[in-house]
């Protein structure tokens, strides 16, 4: 036995110089491994671009520890000794070479970190440290709470970390949240900023290549593959957002537009899921935007809080509630995911501009993915899990910790109001007053009943009076319930009516 040799698992989500796994690594004698495995890259049919990003962050990460002279250990997918899983590869190589100890830090995802320790080895776990809040942390503040409010968490979050706090703990601006600030429709005269977008070198050619070949059938397009995948080119892309979107991004952070993919939106949430950037770092930097004057107080505040708050609070959800939570389905639904999810093919003008840019980009910014591709699955009663997978597959910032408590919290409303006091249920009314989508669309926004009427009009009456008997004793939604009981009892079966047939389209297999 190699006496105190240690083995260093790194996850393709793990790509962090300061992993607390790697803190006290000895480059004279311990090993980083890092595995490229077909269970990780297939168990949804992820995007063929965040299987390209994932695997070639991965070989970068791997060359610039070898840069600073670790050993690192590298298995490639076409490894023809690869067995295919995360544990499979690191029980081989603890057989192989006989480390004294196995580390490694906690996992993004609930099956793999049960895995691992199922694996036969006595692994030593490290903490996540690059969470603002850790696992035991957010279960010491979630406990005894009957429902945890996310408001309520975040400004325990600004208080730890002092984020635009005044020295006498109030919140800088008298307010601790400017959200109502950030919802304007787009202006016709914005224009939003090219996205910055950055070439793809030798390794990551290798992988496009590599992943043509073997995931040829995953739904998604790898051409003009130009996302960040080192550390240096993810800070450009930072730098990019601070000098060119950060100004206007908390004004417009709702608004959508026909082929502007990312508006004014940083898209740099996969690079930090998979650890190139940093949150503290990203916080640090908004809040000095703030204090020197660059930007104002809503666009700081609102990207403040989406990373200390709602990222988070999601990663602390997920990790309390795990395995029970992914089996929530409150309002018991069982139509089955569209077919057009999954090619674009549909007719609402909405949901063809959010899938297709989906399906192009691997992104889709939080409103698209709230309110239009979420909103809908909600009206129409699709299965949480079968959403839950097409998000986890389809975008590049998605892994289990943050998809989960998103989708099946806070878009399906299937945990029974645990993460979101009500469900973000919309008319098309609402896509079209943050969108200009409705002026291209077949169909008709204003209306909800005819044959060419918005169908998420209809659908939308449909889901509130078929789960009345759950909603309707939410005081927030009080108002919703007033104003179906105002309308007519004819128009009321009219919107039954339309939404059934809409529903038994869905049935058919048919698109809208
Ligand atoms: Fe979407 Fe309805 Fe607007 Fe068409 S009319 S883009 S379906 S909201």
């Amino acid at each position: 036995m190699n006496k105190n040799r240690r083995l260093c698992l790194v996850l393709g989500d793990q790509l962090s110089f300061d992993l607390a796994s790697l803190t006290e690594l000895d480059s004279q004698r311990d090993v980083v491994l890092l595995v490229e495995v077909r269970e990780e890259a297939r168990h949804v049919p992820h995007h063929p671009k965040k299987i390209v990003l994932i695997f070639s962050a991965m070989r970068h990460f791997a060359r610039a520890l070898q840069q600073q002279g670790i050993c690192v250990h590298y298995v490639s997918f076409d490894d023809p000794l690869n067995t295919g899983s995360v544990p499979g590869e690191l029980v081989r190589l603890q057989s192989q070479l006989q480390f004294e100890e196995v580390h490694l830090t906690e996992c993004g995802d609930w099956r793999l970190e049960q895995s691992l320790k199922k694996c036969g080895l006595a692994i030593q776990w490290h903490t996540d440290t690059r969470f603002l809040c850790s696992r035991d942390e957010f279960s010491s503040w979630a406990k005894d709470k009957k429902q945890l409010r996310m408001e309520f968490f975040y400004r325990e979050m600004r208080r730890k970390s002092g984020l635009l706090m005044n020295t006498n703990g109030s919140p800088v601006g008298g307010s601790w949240n400017f959200d109502t600030d950030n919802r304007k429709a787009l202006p016709k005269s914005a224009v939003a900023p090219y996205p910055a977008r950055f070439s793809a070198d030798a390794i990551t050619q290798d992988v496009i290549a590599l992943v043509r070949d073997q995931f040829a059938n995953h739904y998604g397009s790898v051409d003009v593959f130009d996302y960040p995948v080192t550390h240096a080119d993810a800070q450009s892309l930072w730098g990019y957002f601070l000098d060119f979107g950060l100004a206007a991004f908390g004004d417009y952070q709702d608004a959508m537009a026909c082929n502007e993919p990312f508006l004014f939106h940083a898209r740099i949430s996969a690079a930090l899921n998979i650890g190139l950037l940093n949150v503290r770092q990203l916080c640090s930097d908004v809040e000095s935007a703030y204090l020197t004057g660059r930007i104002k107080l809503n666009a700081a505040e609102g990207f403040i809080r989406q990373l200390i708050g709602w990222r988070e609070y999601v990663h602390g959800v997920y990790w309390l509630k795990m395995p029970d939570y992914a089996g929530g389905n409150v309002f018991g639904n069982s139509r089955p995911l569209p077919e057009f999810y999954w090619t674009g093919k549909t007719q609402m003008n909405c949901m063809r501009q959010a899938i297709g840019q989906s399906l192009e980009y691997a992104y889709a910014h939080h409103i698209q993915r709230l309110m239009v591709t979420g909103n809908f699955a909600l009206l129409a009663g699709i299965v949480p899990d079968e959403l839950c997978e097409w998000y986890l597959a389809i975008y590049m910032d998605a892994f289990d910790w943050v998809e989960l408590p998103n989708t099946l919290g806070m878009v399906m409303h299937a945990d029974g109001g645990y993460l979101g006091s009500k469900p973000y249920c919309a008319s098309g009314q609402y896509i079209n007053r943050m969108s200009d989508y409705c002026r291209s669309c077949v169909y008709k926004v204003r209306e909800s009943t005819t044959d060419d009427a918005c169908p998420f009009n209809a659908l939308y009456w449909h889901f509130i009076m078929r789960h009345s008997e759950i909603l309707r004793g939410n005081h927030r939604m009080g108002m919703t319930y007033k104003n179906l009981d105002r309308l007519p009892e004819s128009k009321r079966q009219a919107l039954w009516l339309r939404g059934q047939m809409l529903l038994a389209k869905l049935d058919a297999g048919e698109s809208l």
